[in-house]
C-alpha cells in the first residue's frame, strides 16, 4: 500500500488596511537536509501577491543568510573593485577630460546643442540605443562614485538635465511623451562602463511594467481614491515595511518585490509630469535617492544596484490616479571579468533587450542541428 500523501494545506494570509490588501500563500516545503544529519526539515515560503499589479514574488527567510554569504564584501571585493577602477579610467571616455571628444552628440533637430551640461551632469545620446530617445549622463565628475558617496547635488544636476531632455524631445515631437530615468551601477547590474551614469530613454509608449502600474492605478480609483497615497498610509498603520517620508515623498520596502533588497520610493505632490517639477522638487528628489542609495549600502551591504524612475506623460496630468514612483534593486558584488546582462529593461521595465535578431540565430545555429 503506497503511503498516503497528506496534502499540503494551504495558508492565505491577508491582511487589509483601507482598500490595499496585502495577501500572501504560505506553504511549506520537506527536505531531508544534509546541513542536519539529513534530519526531515521544513522550509516555509511565502508568495507574495502586489496588491497593485498582482504579481507574486516568493520569499524563503532561509535563503537570506545563503544570499549574505554571497553576497556581502570582502578583502577581495576592494581589491577587484580597485583593479577594475584603476584599469577602466585609464581610457573612459565618460571622464570630464573626454567626453566631450568621444561621446556622440545629439542631431541639431531637437535644439539641445552638441550634449546637454548641467553642473557635473553631461548628457549625450547613447552610442547603441534601444530606444528612439536614449540619451546616457554621467554622474558627479569623478571616474568613480562609491554607493554611499552620491550627494544630492549630484542627483538634481541629473534630474534637472535630463528635464531638459525630456522637455526638448517632447517639443520635437508631442507623441513622444512617455520618459523614465533609470540606473545601472556597476558591471553586476548590467553596467558595461565603470564610470556612473543614467540612462534615460522617452518613447511614443511607456515600458511595459509602467504601462501595467499606470492602467492598474487607474482602476483602482473606482474606489474614489488614489492607490498611492492609500499604499502609504496603510504602510504606516501597518509599520511593518515603512520607512521614512516628509512632504514631499515617502520610502517602503516593498511588499512584493521584483529584486533584492528592493526599496520603493514615492512622489507624494499631485504632479505626475516630471518636466513641470521645480528646481526645489527636483532637489528634495534628489535627496531621497541620494539618502536611500547610502542607506542600502550601510544597511544592506548593497555595492551594486538597478533604479527606474516610473514617469506619468508630459503635458498630461495623471494626479487623480498615479504618483511619480521609483525602485531601487541591489545587485551581487562586483566580480572580476563579469558583467550582467540583466539591467532597468529586462528587471525593472519587464521589457527584455535582445542583441541577436531571430533570423541571425537561425543562419548560425541551423546547420549544427543534427550534426
Ligand atoms: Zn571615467
Amino acid at each position: 500500500m503506497p503511503e498516503k500523501v497528506k496534502k499540503n494545506e494551504e495558508n492565505i494570509e491577508v491582511k487589509e488596511v483601507g482598500k490595499i490588501k496585502f495577501e500572501k500563500i504560505i506553504r511549506s516545503a520537506k527536505i531531508h537536509s544534509p546541513l542536519d544529519s539529513y534530519k526531515l526539515v521544513e522550509q516555509k515560503i511565502e508568495f507574495r501577491k502586489d496588491p497593485l499589479t498582482n504579481h507574486y514574488s516568493r520569499i524563503n527567510k532561509l535563503r537570506a543568510d545563503r544570499v549574505k554569504q554571497a553576497t556581502m564584501p570582502n578583502e577581495n571585493y576592494e581589491q577587484n573593485l580597485q583593479s577594475v577602477i584603476e584599469n577602466s579610467s585609464k581610457k573612459c571616455f565618460f571622464c570630464p577630460e573626454n567626453v566631450e571628444k568621444s561621446t556622440p552628440r545629439f542631431p541639431k533637430e531637437l535644439g539641445l546643442g552638441d550634449r546637454i551640461k548641467q553642473g557635473t551632469f553631461t548628457l549625450f545620446p547613447n552610442l547603441f540605443v534601444f530606444s528612439q530617445y536614449h540619451a546616457v549622463g554621467t554622474l558627479g565628475d569623478q571616474h568613480f562614485t562609491p554607493l554611499q558617496d552620491f550627494s544630492p547635488e549630484i542627483w538634481q544636476d541629473a534630474i534637472e538635465g535630463s528635464i531638459k531632455y525630456f522637455k526638448a524631445v517632447n517639443k520635437f515631437d508631442e507623441s513622444v511623451k512617455y520618459p523614465s530615468i533609470n540606473f545601472n551601477y556597476l558591471p553586476p547590474s548590467a553596467s558595461s562602463i565603470i564610470h556612473p551614469h543614467i540612462q534615460i530613454i522617452q518613447d511614443v509608449k511607456p515600458t511595459k511594467y509602467c504601462e501595467i502600474l499606470m492602467g492598474r492605478s487607474k482602476q483602482y480609483t473606482k474606489n474614489g481614491s488614489n492607490y498611492w497615497l492609500d499604499l502609504i498610509e496603510a504602510e504606516k498603520e501597518i509599520n511593518e515595511r515603512f520607512i521614512t517620508e516628509n512632504n514631499f515623498m515617502a520610502w517602503i520596502a516593498t511588499y512584493s518585490p521584483l529584486g533584492k533588497n528592493e526599496l520603493t520610493g514615492i512622489v507624494k505632490i499631485p504632479k505626475t509630469d516630471i518636466t513641470v517639477f521645480t528646481k526645489e522638487e527636483s532637489a528634495e528628489l534628489a535627496r531621497g535617492i541620494s539618502q536611500a542609495l547610502k542607506a542600502l549600502y550601510i544597511g544592506r551591504g548593497a555595492t551594486s544596484v538597478n533604479m527606474a524612475i516610473y514617469i506619468g506623460p508630459i503635458n498630461e496630468d495623471h494626479s487623480d490616479s498615479f504618483q511619480i514612483n521609483l525602485k531601487i534593486v541591489t545587485r551581487p558584488n562586483l566580480m572580476p571579468n563579469y558583467t550582467g546582462d540583466i539591467g532597468f529593461m529586462e528587471l525593472l521595465h519587464f521589457e527584455p533587450i535582445a542583441a541577436a535578431t531571430p533570423e541571425d540565430i537561425v543562419e548560425s545555429v541551423r546547420g549544427s542541428f543534427n550534426r
